[in-house]
This record gives C-alpha cells, structure tokens and sequence, in this order.
C-alpha cells in the first residue's frame, strides 16, 4: 500500500460495505479509510487526488444502496472522538460530521433546547444529513444551520456561513468533498412541548413507515406537488417483490430487503417502479436514495 504509507493504521482494502448500510447490502470497498483526525483526512484527500482515486464520503450508510460489486476507488469514514462530539453553548450546538443524528437530537430534548426535533427518527450521521438536507414535514436540517466546515479536495478546510448556504428538497449547494462539522441554532423552549413534539413525529413514524427492517428509506424525491409513495400505491406496487426485495406493504415508497437480498433485486425493483409508474401517470421518479 505504498499509496497510503504512513496511513497503514487507517487504511483497509477490500472491505465488505454491506455492515455498514442500513440496507445491509454491498460488495466491498477497494480502500476503507477512517481517518481520526482533520489533518489525517487532509493528507488522505492530497493522495487520492495526486492518484486519481475517486472518493465517496460514507456516513451512516441510511440513505444509500452500495452495488453487489461493491466501490473502485476510496471510501471515507469519518471516525474516532473528533468527528463525533458535539458540544453545547446556550444558544448554539458544534457537531462533527461523524455524529449521529439521532442521538443528537436526543440531546437537545433533554436539554431543553428547541430546533431539531424535527429530524425525530432520521438514521445517519450529521454529515449525511447536511448533505441530503435532510427532513420531512416538520422541517428540514438547513433551517437550523448557522456555519458549516467543509473541506475542498486539496484537503483545505473552510467555513461558509449561513448567508453562502441554500438548502432545498432533499439538496443543498454545498459541493464541497467532506462535510466536517456544523454549528445549528437552538433556544430554550418548555422541555413539555419539545417532548410532546417529539413523541408526536415518532407516533407518526411508526404509524406510516416500516421501522425495524432493512430499508434506506425513501427510495424517490416526491415529484413536485405529488406524492411518489402514493403513485406507487396507486399503480398496485405494494408487496411487488425482486428475489429478496420488495416494496413495504406499509409505505409504497420504501423498499425493504431481507436475508441475502442483492443490490441487482433492488435496482431491478427500482426499474419496475419506475416504468410501471412512468406508464400509469406519465411522471418520472428521481431517486432520493444514493446508488454507489
Ligand atoms: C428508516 C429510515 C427513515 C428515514 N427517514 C428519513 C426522513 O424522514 N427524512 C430524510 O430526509 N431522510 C430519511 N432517511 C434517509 C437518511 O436517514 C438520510 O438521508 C440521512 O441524512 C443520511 O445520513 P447518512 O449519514 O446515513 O448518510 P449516507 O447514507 O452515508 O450518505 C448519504 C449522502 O451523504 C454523503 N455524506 C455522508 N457523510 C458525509 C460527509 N461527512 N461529508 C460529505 N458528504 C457526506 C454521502 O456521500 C452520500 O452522498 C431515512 C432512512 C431510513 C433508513
């Protein structure tokens, strides 16, 4: 690996992605990097680039489905204590990118603090959801960013303030190769109505999506004004199935894998949908979920 030397304690090859998605599917990645450090994830960065090796940004791997065939090139994991701590300032939350989100929003219901929990039962990292601004219809993420660190793939890192960010539908104008941290704006509210908030979206998430099994959540963007879960519903999808995979009988637009389900069933599900849709209603799904 003489690419990487002196990275040898961060650097694998051929690592399986599948443990790593929520989906649990995937063949392997041909370089594993979990990089502890910024000036580690820097000089990653520098090699493969002056190497030509393409870079994916892994997070927690819930809004991804990773090829049978798995990844050419180098798949980043942000890792260790750095990345992942958040620290808490009246008013204003700092969080690594490799926090996880969940537990983050936790924290703030319990500190009384109000502005994330809007983003109640959304699996990831804070990196993965800067990136797919994530959200639903209680909020978006964008909307309680104040900075965002990023860095280029030269390995230089910067901030852009709120006033440079836009955040859209499942989007953002952020191209930038890694997200490493965010800071958000929070405030005191009664801890009482933060709670009931919070117990409400999970109530609602229970009730329409299939938590508990293998999914990535949406499959589809909702195209504008419609809704892609209830089209697929309409064109009689629910419970079409690929080998081991099929569309939630629960939510038309999440598709569940199960045993040794392979990323080939998915993408053949996806077609099916897809077309079967487009045939029925004229409307083209876009994907929301990432295919590597
Ligand atoms: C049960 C379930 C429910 C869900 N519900 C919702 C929902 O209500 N709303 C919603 O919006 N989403 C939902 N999702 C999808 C998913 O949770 C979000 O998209 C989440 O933000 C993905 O974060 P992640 O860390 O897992 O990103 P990953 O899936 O690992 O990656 C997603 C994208 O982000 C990029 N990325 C990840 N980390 C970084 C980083 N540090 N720097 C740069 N790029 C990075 C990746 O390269 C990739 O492009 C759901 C998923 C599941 C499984």
């Amino acid at each position: 690996m003489k690419l990487f030397d002196g990275l040898q304690d961060i650097v694998r090859t051929d690592v399986p992605l599948a443990p790593y998605t929520w989906m649990g599917i995937g063949g392997p990645a041909q370089y594993f990097i979990q990089p502890t450090e910024v000036e580690q994830l820097a000089e990653v960065l520098r090699r493969c680039r002056e190497n030509e090796i393409p870079v994916h940004v892994l997070g927690g791997g819930a809004n991804l489905l990773v090829d049978d065939s798995g990844v050419r090139g180098a798949v980043v994991k942000l890792a260790g204590e750095h990345f992942a701590s958040a620290t808490f300032a009246r008013d204003r939350i700092q969080a690594g990118a490799a926090a996880d989100l969940s537990r983050l929003v936790l924290r703030t219901v319990r500190e009384g603090l109000t502005g994330m929990e809007c983003l109640t039962g959304i699996p990831g990292t804070v990196g993965g959801a800067i990136r797919m601004n994530a959200g639903g219809a209680f909020g978006d993420i964008g909307n309680v960013i104040e900075a965002v660190q990023l860095m280029d793939v030269d390995g230089v890192p910067f901030t852009r303030l709120r006033g440079d960010l836009m955040f859209g539908y499942r989007s953002t104008n952020i191209i930038s190769r890694v997200v490493l941290g965010a800071e958000f704006r929070v405030s005191e509210d009664d801890p009482h109505r933060i709670l009931n908030q919070v117990k409400q979206i999970w109530m609602y998430k229970k009730n329409t999506q299939p938590l508990g099994k293998r999914n990535a959540g949406c499959v589809f963007k909702n195209p504008r004004g419609l809704s892609a879960g209830a089209l697929i519903d309409k064109a009689g999808l629910k419970g079409s199935r690929v080998g081991r995979a099929y569309v939630s009988e629960k939510h038309a637009n999440f598709i569940i894998a199960e045993g040794d389900a392979r990323a080939s069933d998915v993408l053949k599900l996806i077609n099916t949908m897809r077309e079967t849709v487009y045939k029925r209603f004229e409307v083209y799904l876009e994907l929301e979920i990432e295919v590597w």
